[in-house]
Formats: C-alpha cells, sequence, structure tokens
C-alpha cells in the first residue's frame, strides 16, 4: 500500500516535512518514505494507493492516560472538586454498574471516538481489563491496557487476596500481543493503595518485565493526606518504598517539585500529562516546562471521559500548548512542534514503544494519520505545526491506519459498528439515570 500526495509531518529526530510525498506500507511496516515523484517507489503504487492530496500526513497520537469505559460516565457528574467527584459519585457507580459487559462496550465506544479523532495508541487502567483487551483486540488499536488495583473492593475483585492471581493471569493471556496489546499493572494513587500493595504490585511487574502506573500529586490535597498517613511527602514516600524507576509512568504530577524533578530525572520515572482534567477538576498545572529542561519524558492524554470529557488529543494538545503560556506568562513556551512531539514520540518513549511507533519512518509500524486539511479553519497553511495544535480539531482526521490496516476511511469505521456501540452505552445510561444516581 502507498499513501501519496500529502504534505509528511513525519516527527523523525530531523523533523523532516516532506510536500507531495509517499509512505509505503508493507506487512504492517513504513517500507518507504519519500517523494510521490521517486521512481524507485513506483512499484508500491497499487490499487490500494491511498490518495492524501490536501492531506497532511502524520503519526497516530498516543494517548498515554485514560480509563475508557469511563464514557459510560461522560457528563454525570461536572463541576464537583476532585475528592467529592470520586467518592460521591465516580466510586458508588463503578460499584453499581461496572461489570465485564458494561466495560467491553465502553471500551468500544471509547475506540470508535479515539479513531474518528486521530488516536492510534493508548495506555488504558480500569477493571476488568481482560475485556478491554478483547475489545481492543476487535477494534485494531494498539494500546498499553492496565490492570487497575486499589484497597477497596473493586467491581472485579470482589475478594482482595485473589486480585494478585487473578492480575497474573491476565498478564499471562495478554503478553505475547505486544506491540498491538500490551498489559501492565496500574495502581489508583498513593492515597487509595497501601505501602504494602503499592510494593507488592511493583515486585510482581518488575517481574513480569511490564509497566507500573499511577496517579501521583493530582492535587493539593494529596500532599497532605500522605505527609499526615506516612510523615513524609508522595514522592520520598514512593522512593522509600523502592517503586520509582524507568518502568514507573506517573499521571498528572501537578505538584512536583524540582526536588521530586530531580528524582524523577535520575531513576527515569516517566509522566502522563492530563492538562483538560486537571483543569477541570481545578486540580492543578503540571510544571511541564520545567520537567522537559529536567529530561524527564513526558507524553500527553486525556484521561478518562468523566474528567474531560472527550477523549480529542487534537483538543488535549491545544489546551497543554496554551495553558503553560498563561501560567507562567510567557508565550514562548511549550510550542506547537514542542507539543505535537509530546503527542508523538513523546508518548511513545513514555510508553516504552519509540521503537516501533510514534514518528514516520521506514522500518517503524504503520500508525499514520492523514488530517483534511482542506477545510475553512485550515486555510491558509503556514506552519503545519501551528496548525494541527491551534486550529485543527479531531473531526478534521479523514482517515486512520494502525499497524498497515485502515480502520477508517473517509470518516467511517471499519472494525467499529458505531450505532450499535453508542446505542450500548446509552443503555448503561439509562440505568443510571434511572437509578437517580446523576
Ligand atoms: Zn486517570
Amino acid at each position: 500500500m502507498a499513501i501519496t500526495g500529502g504534505t509528511l509531518v513525519t516527527i523523525s529526530a530531523k523533523m523532516e516535512i516532506i510536500e507531495d510525498s509517499l509512505v509505503g506500507i508493507k506487512d504492517g511496516l513504513i517500507v518507504a518514505v519519500g517523494r510521490n515523484s521517486d521512481q524507485e517507489y513506483a512499484a508500491l503504487k497499487t490499487k490500494d494507493t491511498i490518495d492524501a492530496s490536501g492531506c497532511i500526513v502524520m503519526p497516530g497520537l498516543v494517548n498515554t492516560h485514560t480509563h475508557l469505559p469511563m464514557v459510560c460516565f461522560r457528563g454525570m457528574a461536572d463541576d464537583l472538586p476532585l475528592m467529592e467527584w470520586l467518592t460521591g459519585h465516580i466510586f458508588p457507580a463503578e460499584a453499581r454498574f461496572v461489570n465485564k459487559k458494561m466495560v467491553y462496550d465502553g471500551a468500544t465506544l471509547a475506540m470508535a471516538e479515539m479513531i474518528l479523532s486521530g488516536t492510534t495508541t493508548f495506555c488504558d487502567g480500569y477493571f476488568f481489563e481482560d475485556a478491554i483487551a478483547e475489545a481492543l483486540s476487535a477494534a485494531g488499536m494498539r494500546a498499553i491496557v492496565s490492570q487497575g488495583f486499589a484497597d477497596f473492593i473493586t467491581p472485579d475483585k470482589p475478594k482482595l487476596e485473589k486480585r494478585m492471581a487473578v492480575a497474573e493471569r491476565f498478564v499471562t493471556r495478554w503478553q505475547s500481543y505486544a506491540p498491538m496489546i500490551t498489559p501492565a499493572y496500574f495502581c489508583h494513587s498513593p492515597y487509595t493503595c497501601s505501602p504494602a500493595t503499592l510494593v507488592n504490585i511493583k515486585e510482581a511487574a518488575r517481574e513480569a518485565g511490564i509497566l507500573y502506573l499511577m496517579h501521583l500529586l493530582e492535587n493539593k490535597d494529596e500532599i497532605d493526606t500522605i505527609l499526615n498517613r506516612y510523615g513524609k511527602k508522595p514522592v520520598r514516600h514512593l522512593l522509600d518504598l523502592g517503586v520509582l524507576d524507568e518502568q514507573t509512568v506517573a499521571v498528572h504530577c501537578n505538584w512536583l517539585t524540582k526536588e521530586d524533578m530531580a528524582v524523577f530525572a535520575d531513576l527515569g520515572v516517566r509522566v502522563s500529562h492530563n492538562p483538560e482534567s486537571s483543569m477541570k477538576l481545578a486540580a492543578g498545572v503540571a510544571p511541564v516546562p520545567e520537567m522537559l529542561k529536567h529530561g524527564i519524558k513526558v507524553g500527553l492524554g486525556t484521561d478518562g471521559s468523566a474528567s474531560n470529557n472527550d477523549l480529542d488529543m487534537f483538543r488535549e494538545m491545544d489546551t497543554a500548548a496554551k495553558i503553560h503560556k498563561v501560567t507562567s506568562l510567557d508565550p514562548t513556551v511549550m510550542s506547537a512542534e514542542t507539543v505535537l512531539k509530546m503527542a508523538t514520540t513523546g508518548g511513545a518513549k513514555v510508553l516504552g514503544m519509540e521503537k516501533f511507533i510514534g514518528s514516520i519512518e521506514t522500518g517503524k509500524q504503520a500508525d499514520i494519520i492523514l488530517v483534511d486539511m482542506n477545510q475553512p479553519h485550515l486555510t491558509p497553511l503556514y506552519n503545519c505545526y501551528s496548525q494541527l495544535v491551534y486550529a485543527a480539531r479531531g473531526a478534521d482526521v479523514k482517515t486512520s491506519i494502525i499497524n498497515g490496516k485502515i480502520v477508517m476511511k473517509d470518516r467511517q469505521l471499519r472494525t467499529i459498528d458505531l450505532p450499535t456501540a453508542m446505542e450500548n452505552v446509552r443503555v448503561v445510561a439509562a440505568d443510571i439515570i434511572n437509578q437517580k444516581l446523576c
């Protein structure tokens, strides 16, 4: 297969942009990157050639943090403080409504939304991750799927003593599907997981050679909670427990101090930045420009749909570029180019997948999107990075290719039945409304 005629934004180390380009794909891999006029690539132009004239051709976006089934709670409880939102609405709704079918249906709708808005890889953390991996397999997306842990009874693990066995079975089942499906462990937070839980899960993650993820320093109250409970601040607490290393992804980090950043940089801890969710919950603003100066790997994420309330990485890029300018009163920080890298190669590095995805280069897996630039809000075009970050929207994505397979063409999904996916989630929502949970 070849994609011809578009403006290619490679996000390679040289950040090459190629006009009237050609990208060749074979067996799921990118086998050629050049100009449409290059004769050496003529054989790649088969009947499956995609005409990308008028489009930007770019790597698929990488969403480093989300909870897919939470699409079922989208708009259910808004405009509330984090703890009231979590303990008064989200946790009770999860206790009553989260089951394997709800997780599968929610994940399927979320994947439809992501494919339609240009995301090709994501990192999820929730319960019943088996069901998410199954939905993922059907949708043909690429993801890290992380089995969630917390010290309360979770919907998928009614008996606490059995949770490790369940998690290990999950990892064993999916480990051979990498790099399309990669299992991981997700401890909800230092305030919902005891030191023993944090340490035991980290040890199991190290043994399995998988990522270990956690919400960390989301809001200011978390610092006081951990300080009161353990006599130290969250990063010191985790450092003393020995759970921080280069296989740890800390999500949010809105209250990371300079000392914490030195620890992260030293140990190689990676960060997922979720600005819209943190803005909506008034949780804080992560010091991302400082993290980047420290050499910390930072990727972009949306978080779940209950706190965002969508999974559109184009909107997230726009927000990420602007929020740091206004909080620092410096319009030069977090340029469009920096943010676009964060949403592609940056995310791939955070998830440990940079060898496979994140840029359009020969040898990488073919995760590619076409953005239709022939639209009023994208005209004229001076700078691709500015246009993609500040003016484009998820709905401008025309075609999505994952692992060399077309999963959406001309806005039509090929792996998900969208009307059914939406109806299944409306059924869950009707139950929530009937039980007066919103
Ligand atoms: Zn989250």
